[in-house]
């Protein structure tokens, strides 16, 4: 971190400041400058917040140079992370992994039916919300605790770990005891409660990008879980909020390589809430394991026009299975299986 002092700071105010920083354990260094003086802090800057030192009346100007984020960060853990769900490895040089399943979990029948297509097809986990996040209080807001029990009765007949939403704290040890991965909606990418409360487990959980967060707040958010204890944090980007209106969300997909340069943590694409359209999400697909994702989220249902939730996304399992087909070839090319 590197703060610049007002030239005519007075001498006390400045070693106040100054001894306020080691007292945390950090070093400093003072450049005497002739309009500025400037001061370099080594050390782990993490713990400090440059909005307070800005405010601090002899401050001219605060630079952090190190990112805030430490656990999340590749600096301090140079090799890829690897999170395994349900015995399936996810990160590093491993298979590419394919989550499929319906937006919500409806039916028992339904989502047994979804799930058999989704491993025939050569999906690796089943995806289902059983509470869900709707933006209107007057939509089917999900079938709760029966439809947790539903996707686990998936699994055991499908053997596909499960994926579900969990939305707030009071139901975290429900999905602690049935939930292989433990997803955070965009909408709750920042409910610090939550996350906190998700560093208390060892649980693997897929953090959602938030509608409108930037790379930086994301990995933060990672940060939460992590500092708790919680190393087992699956990014997962989902399309960001933008003036474009041909889709649902805009998908940046530039956050593939830049996650991957910055942090360790394994990154996985949802292109069906990216774009909102299923049209759009084999090429997607597609384009998201050639820029280097893990893995893939996406909604299936056998009938979509009848879906009760996402319909306009989700493919039906025959188009699933030509994706994934046409996905391992892409994988092949980028040195990934899938
Ligand atoms: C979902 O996965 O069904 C969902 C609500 O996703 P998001 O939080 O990305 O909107
Ligand atoms: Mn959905």
């Amino acid at each position: 971190m590197i703060i610049t002092l007002k030239k005519d700071a007075p001498k006390g105010e400045v070693e106040k400041l100054i001894g306020g920083i080691e007292a945390k354990g950090l070093s400093t260094n003072l450049i005497e400058g002739a309009s500025y003086n400037v001061f370099g802090v080594v050390g782990d800057t993490t713990i400090l917040d440059e909005k307070v030192i800005a405010a601090n009346p002899v401050v001219d100007n605060v630079v952090r140079v190190a990112a805030p984020y430490k656990k999340a960060n590749r600096v301090f853990h140079p090799a890829d992370s690897v999170i395994h769900v349900g015995g399936i490895p996810v990160g590093g040089q491993e298979d590419v992994v394919v989550i499929g399943g319906p937006c919500s979990v409806e039916t028992e029948e339904g989502l047994l039916e979804i799930a058999e297509g989704v491993r025939d097809a050569g999906g690796r986990m089943l995806r289902g919300g059983a509470y869900k996040p709707r933006t209107s209080p007057y939509a089917f807001q999900g079938q709760g605790s029966v439809g947790i029990q539903w996707m686990a009765e998936a699994r055991q007949r499908y053997g596909l770990p499960i994926v579900s939403e969990l939305m707030s704290v009071e139901k975290l040890e429900e999905f602690d005891q049935n939930v292989d991965l433990i997803q955070v909606g965009a909408r709750n990418m920042q409910n610090f409660d939550l996350l906190k409360a998700l560093g208390s487990t060892r649980k693997p959980v897929l953090l959602k990008r938030g509608l409108a967060n930037t790379i930086e707040e994301w990995l933060m958010a990672a940060e939460y879980i992590m500092a708790g204890g919680n190393d087992n944090v699956i990014l997962c980007e989902r399309g960001i909020r933008t003036f474009e209106k041909y889709t649902r969300n805009t998908l940046d997909l530039s956050v593939v390589p830049i996650v991957k340069q910055k942090s360790h943590l394994p990154i996985i694409i949802d292109p069906s809430h990216a774009t909102g359209d299923w049209r759009l999400v084999e090429s997607m697909s597609l384009a998201a394991i050639a820029a280097g994702a893990d893995g893939l989220i996406v909604e299936v249902h056998n009938n979509p026009e009848c879906a009760w939730s996402d319909g306009s996304q989700s493919l039906k399992p025959d188009r699933f299975k030509t994706m994934i087909k046409k996905g391992r070839v892409i994988a092949n090319v980028v040195g990934r299986g899938m």
